[in-house]
């Protein structure tokens, strides 16, 4: 995907960055579009569905 993201409260080029995240009491760390001046992370639906579907298939597949 060659598509840039602008945060649109500062107006900055997101850079993709490895960014921890929590989610159902596990850290996961994913490569994420994410502003260099604000810090706010951004995360597509279609990302965080995908991501989320292989999360929950990977906890219940334990
Ligand atoms: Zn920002």
């Amino acid at each position: 995907m060659a598509n840039k993201w602008i945060c649109r409260k500062c107006g900055e080029e997101l850079q993709t960055k490895k960014t921890l995240f929590e989610y159902l009491e596990h850290n996961f760390s994913e490569d994420l579009p994410r502003c260099p001046k604000c810090g706010k992370v951004f995360i597509s639906s279609e990302l965080a569905l995908g991501r989320m579907t292989d999360v929950e298939e990977m906890l219940e597949g334990k």
